[in-house]
């Protein structure tokens, strides 16, 4: 089914990234971390992609979404951004794409990172954050969706890596099997992993060379 929203606000989190907010449709129900497809109207072209939800199901109004704009593809995220407040946009049902199962480690890269920061922000509310770990991979400083944030919510469990910053007190290169053996101790837990596909097989085959079982981790993509 397709819902008919409109915008209500929009703003730039990084240089590429931004929030957007649009109305929660009367009918439309979802829950924690789902992501819909939103579509909108380009000339007599419907661009649609998908998108995960970042706002709480229990606690907002509106329904807010993290959106990394790919200018030189031309396609949705471009449109998108240029929304207005008011503009028309629709959106599928909502789908899991992500289980959180329990304590462990979170692993994205850019915007990778947003199915998990509903969990990440409620399990903080719960008092339920110790225990788990985010390590985060970006090309530089400015590349950090909500960094502040995510440095209140994990605290000194939350690792960054930069492939292109030589200059931040941040680890530097990729999250390769050594920068996974310096930070995980405990190889029993569970690992979430989202990102490009490239980051994922390489890091889910870091994992599991470091005896990580397969059913421990999970890919969401
Ligand atoms: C379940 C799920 C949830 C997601 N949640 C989010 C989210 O919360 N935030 C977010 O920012 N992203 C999210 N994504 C990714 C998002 O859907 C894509 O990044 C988005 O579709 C890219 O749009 P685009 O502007 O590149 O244009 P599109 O309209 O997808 O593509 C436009 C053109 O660019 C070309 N193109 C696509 N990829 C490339 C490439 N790598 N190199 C060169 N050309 C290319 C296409 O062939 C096409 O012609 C999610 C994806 C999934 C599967």
């Amino acid at each position: 089914m397709n819902y008919l929203s409109t915008v209500l606000n929009k703003s730039w989190l990084t240089h590429d990234v931004f929030q957007l907010s649009i109305r929660k449709p009367d009918s439309f129900k979802y829950s924690l971390g789902q992501a819909v497809e939103i579509s909108l109207h380009k000339d007599k072209e419907i661009l649609k992609a998908p998108f995960t939800i970042t706002s709480s199901d229990k606690k907002d109004s509106d329904l807010q979404f993290i959106i990394k704009v790919y200018a030189e593809h031309h396609g949705i995220t471009s449109h998108l951004a240029q929304l207005k407040i008011n503009d028309a946009v629709s959106i599928s049902d909502a789908w899991s794409s992500f289980n959180y199962r329990g304590p462990g480690v979170f692993i994205a890269a850019g915007s990778g990172i947003t199915p998990f920061i509903p969990t990440l922000r409620l399990l903080k509310e719960q008092n339920k954050i110790d225990g788990h770990k985010l390590i985060f991979a970006n090309k530089t400083v400015e590349d950090i969706i909500l960094y502040e944030e995510l440095s209140e919510l994990i605290g000194t469990e939350f690792y960054n890596v930069l492939s292109r910053d030589q200059l931040s007190e941040h680890s530097k290169g990729h999250v390769d099997s050594a920068f996974l053996n310096s930070v995980i101790c405990n190889t029993h837990q569970h690992f979430y992993l989202c990102g490009p596909e490239k980051f994922l097989t390489s890091v889910s085959n870091d994992l599991k060379a470091l005896n990580v079982k397969k059913n421990f981790i999970q890919i969401v993509n």
